[in-house]
């Protein structure tokens, strides 16, 4: 079937915890470079926790592996990733409270997940942060779903989207969070809340394929 299920959104936190992992370095590295070089092993000692909650959990709806996504992330990321994706999360698993959802309901997930990082950071878009690739990705999956485009569609069109979206963090002066202190010198360098954003889109798509 063309719709996206609960069982999709159990396999995107295990792409999630997988992908955060493979590129824990690297990120750690892109936060070293603009900020204290922690955001790799933040987000993958979050996604490992999930991973573990999520195996002793029953979840008869996505909104509920969105919610115990969010409550984790919430209790085991910190710094300023760990609120803003437990917010983005959190919105999400409101936005999804149904065992399936065809593309307007992958656009209604990822809007509401920008919605909770703008509520909670405050960061308008080019700011240099992660609404830098949420942002477009919701975008791009309601142009899909409005344009009569598949689930898949939606979150292909979205992947993409964050993906180029991380990548034109680069030249921007960052705006908030750490990254800000630096000022101009923050400019050269690719946001890491922007490519781990990226990277969970490009779960979300792995899972929906598989
Ligand atoms: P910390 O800076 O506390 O060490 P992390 O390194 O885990 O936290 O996460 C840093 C990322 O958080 C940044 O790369 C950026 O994408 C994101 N970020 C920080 N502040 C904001 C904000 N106000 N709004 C949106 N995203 C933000
Ligand atoms: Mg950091
Ligand atoms: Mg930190």
């Amino acid at each position: 079937s063309d719709l996206l299920n609960v069982a999709w959104a159990r396999a995107w936190v295990q792409a999630s915890a997988a992908v955060v992992g493979k590129n824990r370095m690297a990120l750690i590295d892109l936060d070293r470079a603009i900020g204290d070089g922690d955001h790799g092993e933040n987000l993958d000692r979050g996604f490992t926790a999930v991973l573990a909650k999520l195996e002793a959990a029953e979840t008869a709806t996505i909104g509920d592996v969105f919610a115990l996504v969010a409550k984790t992330l919430m209790s085991t990321v910190g710094g300023a990733a760990g609120p803003l994706y437990g917010t983005a999360y959190l919105r999400a698993a409101k936005a999804a409270p149904a065992e399936t959802v065809d593309a307007a309901g992958v656009a209604d997930i990822l809007e509401a997940a920008v919605g909770g990082i703008v509520a909670r950071g405050k960061a308008e878009l080019e700011d240099a942060t992660m609404v830098d690739a949420w942002s477009p990705a919701a975008e791009a999956a309601r142009e899909v779903a409005t344009s009569g485009g598949s689930a898949r569609a939606a979150l292909a069109a979205a992947a993409t989207a964050a993906r180029t979206g991380a990548a034109a963090t680069e030249p921007l002066i960052a705006r908030k969070g750490r990254a800000s202190y630096l000022g101009a010198r923050s400019q050269g360098h690719r946001d890491p809340g922007a490519e781990s954003s990226a990277l969970l889109l490009q779960a979300a798509v792995e899972a929906a394929e598989a």
